[in-house]
């Protein structure tokens, strides 16, 4: 099947965070990995600013330091988040999140997408063992008992026993392997920016639910934040064409001037709000990693987190069978990294999806729900902790 064909340990579709950390995590492996990204090098080297703002949890912290990431983000732009508030309507009870009640100095950190995909380059581009081809597009992919085979739209063959697709939450290649997703359309849009304050954050986390839009305010290094709205779509482009100053004012106002007057210091980037789940995350020789296995909400902040802790499952699998001298691509491991990250994703995915519906029904009973959630949420201490625990993913 390998006639004239270019030969790889591993096949790696996308390189965006997910798929440039899975890379990074097997690098000291020797194994022989080729990455095919659809973007120009320009783009990888010196990611545009896309106003996402990634709260990351201590596990993909302490990931991303061992896997030499960290090292290359600057720490004078990571914003380190104490504590979180919950907001429910003009309802002045707050649940609170505290960083001492989970024995740990704060809740998370929070670093812009654009760096974070920058210092993923940076960490696997000296590397001997990863070659990294851009502006090529995948537009085939096989798999046969003995290895898969992947072609680009230059004409170019690659095969090698394990490919590995971490190409969005719209995964075309998933598509191509056969494997079903169930997706959930919110109808909703998230607009992301910045904003300077002129009053300190004190580095608490705000989600406010203001029945139909909410605000999530996230404090940045500095008098900075990144503001989260997320509003039905039909209101998505009256908010985009407010000048910067209605805008910044518009946000002050629905915060309450808790942060003093703001000024947006960015672009205002709009997503559709997606979820996305794959029904497998394995097939015969072919795994999906990041967004393309699990694509979250954004509101519970785990989309990365998920996908920097599935690409170390996952390479933690292969790295066990190249140890052994055995077939890296064998379905025993890709069963075995399918059902640990699943019983860890389940619960993430349908708990978010679930929160969204409730916070953002308009009706009565949903609205006295939300506000016994709140107060029985500071009450619960044991529901309480496990929320802590998922935010920080420290054992307490
Ligand atoms: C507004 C917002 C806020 C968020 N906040 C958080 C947060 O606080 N915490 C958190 O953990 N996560 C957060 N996320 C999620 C996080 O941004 C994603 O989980 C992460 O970027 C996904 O990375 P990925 O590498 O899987 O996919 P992507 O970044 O989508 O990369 C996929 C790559 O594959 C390439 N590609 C696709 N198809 C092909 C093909 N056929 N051939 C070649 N290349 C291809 C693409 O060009 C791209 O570079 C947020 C997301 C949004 C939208």
């Amino acid at each position: 099947m390998s006639d004239g064909a270019e030969q790889h340990d591993i096949i790696i579709i996308g390189a965006g965070p997910a798929g440039l950390s899975f890379a990074r995590t097997l690098a000291d492996t020797g194994l022989r990995m080729v990455m095919v990204e659809r973007q120009p090098l320009a783009v990888l080297q010196d990611p545009p600013e896309d106003g996402r703002d990634i709260a990351l949890t201590h596990t993909s912290e302490t990931l991303m330091k061992n896997l030499g990431l960290w090292g290359h983000i600057p720490q004078d732009q990571v914003g380190t988040i104490r504590d979180a508030k919950v907001l429910n309507g003009t309802d002045p009870y707050a649940l609170h999140f505290a960083a001492e009640d989970s024995g740990a100095p704060y809740l998370g950190k929070l670093v812009p997408n654009h760096l974070i995909r920058k210092a993923a380059y940076e960490a696997v581009r000296n590397s001997d063992t990863i070659t990294i081809l851009t502006e090529r597009t995948v537009t085939g992919v096989e798999t046969d008992a003995r290895e898969g085979r992947v072609r680009l739209d230059d004409g170019t063959v690659l095969t090698a026993p394990l490919v590995i697709a971490a190409d969005s939450r719209m995964s075309e290649n998933r598509r191509r392997m056969g494997i079903s997703a169930q997706m959930t359309d919110f109808g909703r849009v998230v607009i992301v920016s910045e904003l300077t304050h002129t009053l300190p954050h004190d580095n608490i986390a705000y989600e406010c639910f203001h029945f139909d839009r909410t605000l999530a305010i996230l404090p940045m290094a500095g008098n900075k934040s990144s503001a989260v709205v997320t509003l039905p779509g039909d209101q998505a482009d009256a908010v985009l064409a407010m000048s910067a100053e209605e805008f910044a004012a518009d946000i002050a106002t629905r915060f309450e001037h808790r942060l003093g007057e703001m000024e947006l210091v960015t672009e205002r980037h709009p997503y559709p709000l997606m979820g996305v789940i794959a029904n497998r995350f394995v097939a015969n020789r072919f795994a999906l990693v990041g967004d393309a296995a699990v694509g979250m909400h954004p509101v519970t902040a785990h989309g990365y987190n998920l996908g920097l802790s599935g690409a170390a499952l996952l390479a933690a699998e292969i790295r066990g069978a190249k140890m052994r001298g055995e077939d890296i691509g064998a379905m025993a491991g890709l069963l075995a990294y399918e059902r640990q990250h699943r019983r860890k994703v389940l619960p993430l995915y349908h708990g978010t999806n679930a929160i969204v519906r409730l916070f953002t029904d308009t009706s009565a009973p949903a609205k006295l729900l939300r506000a016994a959630a709140l107060r029985l949420g500071n009450v619960l201490s044991p529901v309480k902790k496990q929320i802590e625990k998922q935010l920080t993913e420290i054992e307490i």
